[in-house]
């Protein structure tokens, strides 16, 4: 068992993971986990970090495919035993000229951003150790859609992901009717956003509190996961569009990634680029 605090970071050889890395990498004496689903892109990035002086450990990791992720928990697992922190950085979206037919977006952008961010979750969670941290990068469009009386569906949809009722498996079923509506044209009339990525976003916002009501119940004590709007940056994500650099864009999960032990809050909660906990 590795006694130092062991992070690691998904999809990270470019864009905010990369910078969350640096971060981390910087702020304590540990080993760092930068993953990749490319090979020869991540071990580049590793490279180029060894010669600005950080020193960053490598893994290949897709998080759309179940052996990739098997693996590196096998890798985490004979290495050092169990894991510190977790940031679920990695994701996918369509631009706005993207020409693949709605469904198609819908399928792929759920898999990747919600099925692929609980992969993971389900695969690494057994691993973390007392007072470990996990962090989720949403979004702005990480938020419940407003709704108004005239609208049932959308309503009711609001109310059933919003419930501490909800689990991860009815959250998974809501996901896969999301993706049957968009292929089949009725998404609208389910109450659903016409923006696959919104949806996957506002997926993993209700998955943390999910995910946090099963760590308050877990006997290893002191488990926190958080979700996090990291603002607008510029990114190949946003096409170098954006507010801040990726810089800045990793204060707010890297906050998240070392919130110290015991700490009262924030915990399951949707947390603004500025440290805001923000009601979704
Ligand atoms: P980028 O497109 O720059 O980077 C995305 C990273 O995810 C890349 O390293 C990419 O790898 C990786 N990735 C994609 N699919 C997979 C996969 N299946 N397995 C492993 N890695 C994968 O995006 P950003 O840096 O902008 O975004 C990082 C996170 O922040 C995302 O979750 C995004 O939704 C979120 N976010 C970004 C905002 C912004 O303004 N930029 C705003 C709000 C949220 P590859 O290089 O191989 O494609």
């Amino acid at each position: 068992v590795l006694l130092r605090p062991l992070p690691q970071v998904t999809g990270a050889n470019k864009g905010i993971g990369l910078a969350i890395v640096k971060d981390l990498c910087s702020q304590f004496e540990g080993c760092v986990y930068l993953t990749a689903r490319d090979e020869e892109k991540g071990l580049e990035t590793v490279a180029a970090l060894e010669e600005e002086g950080l020193s960053v450990r490598f893994h290949q990791l897709d998080i759309d495919d179940e052996e990739s992720i098997a693996a590196f928990k096998t890798h985490l697992e004979e290495t050092y035993g169990g894991l510190d922190v977790l940031v679920n950085n990695a994701a996918i979206a369509y631009k706005g000229s993207a020409t693949e037919p709605f469904g198609e977006q819908a399928e792929n952008t759920i898999r990747v951003n919600f099925f692929g961010t609980l992969a993971v979750c389900r695969s690494l969670f057994p691993l973390l150790r007392p007072h470990a941290r996990v962090v989720t990068l949403s979004s702005i469009v990480g938020f419940l859609p407003d709704v108004n009386g005239d609208e049932p569906q959308a309503f009711s949809l609001r109310e059933k992901l919003s419930s501490e009722e909800l689990t991860e498996d009815e959250l998974s079923d809501f996901m896969n009717q999301f993706v049957e509506r968009a292929k089949d044209g009725t998404w609208r009339e389910a109450g659903w956003q016409s923006c696959p990525y919104s949806v996957s976003k506002v997926g993993v916002t209700a998955l943390t509190r999910v995910q946090q009501r099963a760590f308050d119940d877990d006997p290893r004590e002191d488990l926190i996961v958080n979700c996090c709007n990291p603002g607008a940056v510029r990114t190949d994500m946003t096409s170098q569009r954006g507010v801040f650099t990726t810089e800045q864009g990793a204060e707010g999960p890297v906050y998240l990634a070392l919130l110290p032990h015991d700490v009262e809050e924030p915990k399951g909660e949707f947390v603004w680029h500025n440290k805001q906990v923000v009601d979704w």
